[in-house]
Formats: structure tokens, C-alpha cells, sequence
């Protein structure tokens, strides 16, 4: 049988294009202009970013949310540009590489429409995960992850029954503060913080590898990617990030993923899922190269956040949706310098204490919590 993938090009709408994941999407496309064809293009601000992909190429449908397009561009403006992007009637593959809660209508108006979404942008998931998957059910779409771990899990699954799996097991870089003393941590600078050793990531999720809360928002994603109950996920730290993820086996057997730390590789799999085609330009694993492997378990006394953020998960209800809000605006607060390192656990605890049990079924009730829990960090800024 002769696949699609060899047949005709994927229109791809690129919700992103000019962060880290987009930009990386753009090197996979530029490998491949045969298979994928990038059909819709959106930033939030980075104009001149923009523009100079636009010029390269030459997109259908062009958005910007929050800037302002050149004069005469034709580009579309406003945050509906990314439903309309992530609907767009030449796009098979919605690629969302959004930072933030903000992708979240983009993944479900892309899933309602019956498209496959490559999901870069977790938040999704960890503010609303059980109305997205419902969302990808009833419409007959499909989440494919992006992020490396899940990208991983996935490989380690295909052809598995969910009855097979016993555990998942996620890597953890560790981030920069892997070995620095607790009492040290808390008067982390961003500098400190964006120095991560492994990934080159945009600044948001650079800082939530720093204080875990990444790994927290990942458990989350995975518990509703896979259907796998939060005691049977668990986290290993492993600096050298080779080992993407592992899954055992109910027999005991541990299967894992491996690759060299470089999101074009689960990026590439997610948009050709459940097929693989060759790449060249994929940077290849050298075991001898590489090196010892390296595994500890997590200081949780030291990384708070990740504590906080699983326990939102098993919380369930508004509980997820309020950590990662209030996890984003003590990241930007910390980012601005009006909050410290050790203030981030602090504020998301303190949301978490006063909103988690609000109700949080339905998607309204959801952006309600989410709306609070930024209004209740925010009010505690100056404090
Ligand atoms: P970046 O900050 O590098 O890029 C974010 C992109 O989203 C940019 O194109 C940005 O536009 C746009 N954007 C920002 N805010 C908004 C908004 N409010 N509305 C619409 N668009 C917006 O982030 P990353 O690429 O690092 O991460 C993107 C997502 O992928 C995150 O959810 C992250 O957790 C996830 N991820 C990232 C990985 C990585 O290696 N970077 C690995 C695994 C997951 P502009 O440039 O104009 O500001
Ligand atoms: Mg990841």
C-alpha cells in the first residue's frame, strides 16, 4: 500500500512559527518542502520574525495576535486569528507551538474541525485535558505529542494494549539547579535560571525546567494523552537527556527511547505519526559518543513545584487549570524581576490553596479558574 505521506504534500498550519518549536518546524519543513507544505503562519509580536518566514514561504494565511501587521500585508490580526489558522481548509495537520493556555481554542477548534493537532503546546492539556480528548473523540481529530518524553512514550507503546502497561517513567534534565544546595535556589537570577544545561528552548518553558514545574505539567499531559492513573507515572532525573521516556511492561519489561537532546526528531514524528520517513537531517546517536547514561531520583524538597503541580493533577477539577496559570504569571512576574525564584511555589501554592476547589467540568468553568488564578497571582505582586 502506497501511504499518503508519499503521495501528496501535508498543508501545515504552524501556530508559532517564530518561537523555538516553531522555528525547529520550519528546519523539518525546509528538509522536506515534497511532504510539507506550511499553509498558515501566526506569531503573537515578532513582526519582523514573521515577515521574514512569510517572505520565505509564502504562506496562505498569515496572523498575528498581538502585533501589528505591515500596512498593505494582507495578514489577519487579533487572537481569532489562531482558530482561524488552526481551521484553515488547507491545513491537514495543525502544528500548535504556542507558549501558554493562550493555544488552547486553537487545539480544540482544530479538533472539532476532525484535524490532527502535533501538540507542542502542553498547557492544552493541563488546563482542559478532559475536554480536549472528549473534543478529539467526538470530532474525530487527533493529538499527536510533540514534547520529547511524550514523543517518546508513544514510540514505546505502538502496538500495545493499555492492559500491557504497568508504568511510565519520565525523564527529568533536571535543569540547571539539579546540584546547587535548596537554600540556594530560592535566590536564583534569570540569569541562572535560562541557563539550562541541555535545551534551547523559549524563555516560558526554560524556566519551568528550572523549577520543575515542566515535569509537572508533562505528568499531567501524559496522564491524559495515555489514560495512565497518576500512581503509575513517575519521574527519574537524567541530566544528559538522552533517554527521552520509558514505559514498562506488565511482564517487567522496560522499553525506552533514545535520541540526542534536538526536538526536529519528535517534531518530524508527530507530523508523519504512525509512519517514519528518512531524515537525514536529524542529528544521530552515537552510544560510544555519548557516553554513561545517568539516573538519580528528583529532590522534591528542593523543587516544590513539581509536588504542587502533580498534586493539582490528581486533584483533578479546576485544580490543573489553576496551577498552570498561576504558574505562568509568576513565570512572567519572575521573568519582569517583580518576583523572586523561591516566590514562584509560594504564589502557585497560594493560588492553589484559595481556587482548587472550584468547580471545573465543563471549558467555561475551566477559563474561569484560569482567569482567577492569574487575577489572584497578580493582585499578590506587589505584596
Ligand atoms: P517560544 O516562547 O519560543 O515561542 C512561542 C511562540 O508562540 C512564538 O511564536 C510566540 O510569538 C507565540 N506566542 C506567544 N504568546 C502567544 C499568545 N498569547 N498568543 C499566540 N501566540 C503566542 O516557546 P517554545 O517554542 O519554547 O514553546 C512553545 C510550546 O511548546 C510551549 O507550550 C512549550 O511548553 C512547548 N515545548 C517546547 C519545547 C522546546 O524545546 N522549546 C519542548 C517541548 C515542549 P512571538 O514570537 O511573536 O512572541
Ligand atoms: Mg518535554
Amino acid at each position: 500500500m502506497v501511504s499518503d505521506l508519499t503521495r501528496r504534500p501535508i498543508g501545515v498550519s504552524l501556530l508559532g512559527s517564530t518561537g523555538s518549536i516553531g522555528t525547529s518546524a520550519l528546519r523539518v519543513f525546509a528538509r522536506h518542502p515534497e511532504r510539507f507544505v506550511p499553509v498558515a503562519l501566526t506569531a503573537n509580536g515578532r513582526i519582523d520574525a514573521l515577515a521574514e518566514q512569510v517572505a520565505t514561504w509564502k504562506p496562505a494565511y498569515v496572523g498575528v495576535v498581538s502585533g501589528e501587521p505591515p500596512v498593505g500585508s494582507g495578514w489577519h490580526r487579533g487572537p481569532a486569528c489562531l482558530v482561524e489558522a488552526a481551521t484553515h481548509p488547507d491545513a491537514q495537520v495543525v502544528l500548535n507551538a504556542v507558549v501558554g493556555a493562550a493555544g488552547l481554542h486553537a487545539t480544540l477548534a482544530a479538533l472539532r474541525a476532525g484535524r490532527k493537532v502535533a501538540l507542542a503546546n502542553k498547557e492544552t492539556l493541563v488546563v482542559a485535558g478532559e475536554v480536549v480528548m472528549a473534543t478529539a473523540r467526538a470530532g474525530g481529530g487527533d493529538v499527536v505529542p510533540v514534547d520529547s518524553e511524550h514523543s517518546a512514550i508513544l514510540q514505546c507503546l505502538a502496538g500495545r494494549r493499555p492492559d500491557e502497561v504497568r508504568r511510565l517513567i519520565i525523564t527529568a534534565s533536571g535543569g540547571p539547579f539539579r546540584t546547587w544546595p535548596t537554600a540556594r535556589i530560592s535566590d536564583a537570577t534569570v540569569e541562572d535560571a535560562l541557563n539550562h544545561p541541555t535545551w534551547r528552548m523559549g524563555s516560558k518553558i526554560t524556566i519551568d525546567s528550572a523549577t520543575l514545574a515542566n515535569k509537572a505539567l508533562e505528568v499531567i499531559e501524559a496522564h491524559h494523552l495515555f489514560g495512565v492513573p497518576y500512581d503509575r507515572i513517575e519521574v527519574v532525573v537524567h541530566p544528559q537527556s538522552i533517554v527521552h521516556s520509558f514505559v514498562e511492561f506488565i511482564d517487567g519489561s522496560v522499553v525506552a527511547q533514545l535520541g540526542v537532546p534536538s526536538m526536529e526528531l519528535p517534531i518530524l514524528y508527530a507530523l508523519t505519526h504512525p509512519e517514519r520517513i528518512e531524515d537525514s537531517g536529524v542529528p544521530r546517536y552515537d552510544p560510544v559518543a555519548a557516553g554513561s547514561l545517568h539516573f538519580e531520583p528528583v529532590r522534591r524538597d528542593a523543587f516544590p513545584t513539581l509536588t504542587l503541580g502533580i498534586d493539582a493533577g490528581r486533584a483533578g477539577g479546576a485544580a490543573p487549570a489553576v496551577f498552570n496559570a498561576a504558574n505562568e504569571e509568576a513565570v512572567a512576574a519572575f521573568l519582569e524581576g517583580t518576583l523572586t525564584f523561591g516566590q514562584i511555589p509560594e504564589r502557585i501554592a497560594g493560588a492553589l490553596e484559595a481556587l482548587a476547589d472550584r468547580p471545573g467540568r465543563t471549558l467555561e468553568e475551566l477559563l474561569e479558574a484560569d482567569a482567577e488564578a492569574r487575577r489572584h497571582v497578580q493582585s499578590r505582586l506587589s505584596c
